[in-house]
């Protein structure tokens, strides 16, 4: 299939390829019409919230339109990144790969699934979290290596990336994301035993290998010619979950990506536990020893990132954000006319904080339900407008009322700040803040981008300075205890380290995100050290690693796949 005869290859229909092309290069050349080269300010709409990092789906479905089926989970997990979308489809013989800057809607169309067949797949969101946004960064990344190609999705972040890449001999810029060190990793233990690689299993020998040498996050769907394997990190700290079609099996990153497929649901994978599906169905398999095994659930899945509709541990994620707003309501009480919820993930816990108070809940901003995640303003005052771009006051219900505002979280305070200036200016007489989580004081390592400790509001104000610099009359965020009481699934094993400062997975000093794409001083040398804020210091002060649309500012390289043909190791093999 295709034109390339290496196990991977672009999907037949040149057409299409060609078309997205010319697409591409028109992105490409000056965004906003201005002249290339120029930085037009690309500002973040959301800047106020930590930023998903990566949703992952995977299929095993014989007679069924696998290639359609991951689309259609990717648009439920559209939600846990925006910067890029791909899917890889095996028919059994061969791995075909596609992906593409943007949303699911711009990587593919009718006739690019339609090209895509097969009866097993994975697909992939992306947010970047180690590795910028680029088209070759984009996942699912693959390597073609003995008698296979395999190909892997990554939800997550590991924190001991560089001294993998150095174990692996890898020469500066050669790799330049954690999953794509994943994905050497894996094509390295296939190429050490070709003599067993066409037992059936030669995948998941590899991935057990590989799994106990990674350190951090990792929610992972990986595929070869006839298998697709799940696996999650020994904290779980992403979601990962099994669902059952009638004629296959589903993996996902969030259960409603098993509902649009018409899957049930079956389960959470246990933190730790690798699942394998082929023609025989799913097999469990431990990849960690029992002591390694220590459940930490990213807690802002429960706040913030997951969908409304997912189940965590059990628990309707919904259920939970509206008992935190009750318990807030319990624990920092006022008197007011109106509560509102800052849209969308603040509605919830804004409906049980008027549940609980007895204070009439109503609607006080509406947003614009198809900004996208960046926009271009020219100067200051443009940028200014990007709240106003999201959110905009509903007059009629604010003038004259004191409010109670609930939102889920503040990251940096500058998307606060300026909604409180605009319900000020819309007529409320009071506004009081009331925050569904604790203070957000630390960087996030294990796939949220969040930028450093310096960006982070409530890592350097107090609770008065930061009320002042909100400009609200009162201020209250909801204590640790009374969010993990909330997600009813206290003792489960949460992480919490972006509110306490413990994180489960000590750091290394030399992590950041452009980690694999700028020669670094000691590559090779591994450099963990403890937790401790001093270790640390000057990644959690330095300077911000937000996310940039740098595929745009260079240019980079068109969409689909694939590969130079050599099975080799550098650059060219993401066809970049
Ligand atoms: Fe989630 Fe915070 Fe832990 Fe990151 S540090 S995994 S955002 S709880």
């Amino acid at each position: 299939m295709g034109r390339y005869d290496g196990g991977v290859s672009e999907p037949t229909g040149g057409g299409a390829l060609d078309r997205r092309v010319d697409g591409r290069a028109r992105d490409a050349a000056a965004p906003g019409g201005g002249a290339p080269g120029v930085d037009l300010g690309t500002v973040s709409a959301d800047d106020d919230t930590p930023k998903e990092a990566c949703g992952v789906f995977g299929v095993f479905a014989p007679d069924q339109p696998v290639s359609h089926l991951t689309y259609l989970g990717l648009y439920a997990l559209q939600h846990r990144g925006q910067e890029s979308a791909g899917m890889a489809v095996s028919d059994g013989q061969t791995v075909t790969v596609v992906k593409d800057m943007g949303l699911v809607s711009n990587a593919f169309d009718d006739r690019t699934l339609a090209a895509l067949t097969g009866h097993l797949a994975i697909g992939h969101t992306r947010y970047s979290t180690t590795g910028s946004s680029t088209w070759r960064n984009a996942q699912p990344v693959y390597r073609d290596i003995a008698a296979h190609t395999v190909a892997l999705a990554h939800n997550g972040n590991l924190v001991n990336t560089e001294e993998l890449a150095g174990e692996l001999g890898m020469l500066p810029g050669t790799v330049t994301s954690d999953s794509d060190v994943m994905a050497e990793l894996i094509a390295a233990e296939l190429g050490k035993n070709p003599e067993t690689s066409d037992d059936g299993r030669a995948l998941e020998r590899a991935m057990l290998a590989v799994l106990p040498r990674l350190r951090g996050a990792f929610s992972v769907v990986a595929m070869d010619e006839n298998h697709v394997v799940g696996v999650r990190d020994p904290h779980g700290f992403r979601p990962l979950c099994l669902g059952k079609l009638p004629n296959g099996w589903v993996l996902a990153s969030e259960s409603p990506a098993l509902d649009v497929v018409g899957a049930h649901f079956i389960r959470e994978l246990d933190p730790g536990e690798m699942v394998v599906i082929d023609v025989d169905g799913p097999r469990s398999v431990s990849a960690h020893e029992p002591e390694a095994i220590d459940p930490k659930l990213c807690l802002f899945e429960f706040v913030y990132f997951a969908r409304p509709d997912t189940r965590l541990y059990g628990q309707s994620v919904h259920q939970a954000r509206v008992r935190m707003g009750e318990q807030l309501a319990e624990q920092a009480p006022v008197e007011a006319d109106l509560v509102m919820g800052v849209p969308e993930s603040g509605l919830p816990a804004a409906e049980g904080f008027a549940r609980a108070t007895g204070i009439p809940y109503g609607q006080g901003l509406v947003k614009n339900r198809y900004i996208g995640r960046t926009f271009i303003a020219p100067n200051q005052e443009m940028r200014a407008l990007g709240v106003r771009m999201k959110l905009n006051p509903l007059r009629d219900n604010i003038a004259g009322r004191r409010l109670v505002v609930v939102d889920d979280s503040i990251v940096r305070g500058t998307t606060t700040r300026a909604m409180v200036s605009m319900l000020r200016e819309a007529g409320a007489t009071e506004v009081h803040m009331r925050i569904s989580s604790p203070p957000y004081k630390w960087p996030c390592f294990y796939g949220m981008d969040t930028g450093t400790r310096g960006e982070l509001l409530a890592a350097n104000m107090s609770l008065e300075e930061i009320r002042a610099y909100l400009n609200v009359d009162s201020l209250a965020y909801l204590t640790l205890d009374r969010l993990l009481a909330a997600t009813g699934a206290v003792g489960a094993g949460f992480c919490d380290a972006c509110l306490t400062g413990e994180y489960p997975v000590s750091v290394p000093v030399t992590l950041g995100k452009d980690v694999l794409e700028a020669p670094a001083p000691g590559r090779g040398g591994a450099t963990a050290a403890p937790a401790p804020e001093s270790t640390f210091a000057g990644l959690l002060e330095g300077e911000a690693s937000l996310p940039v649309d740098d595929a745009r500012q260079q240019g980079d390289a068109p969409i689909t796949v694939v590969h130079d043909g050599t099975g080799g190791l550098g650059a060219d093999h993401f066809g970049g």
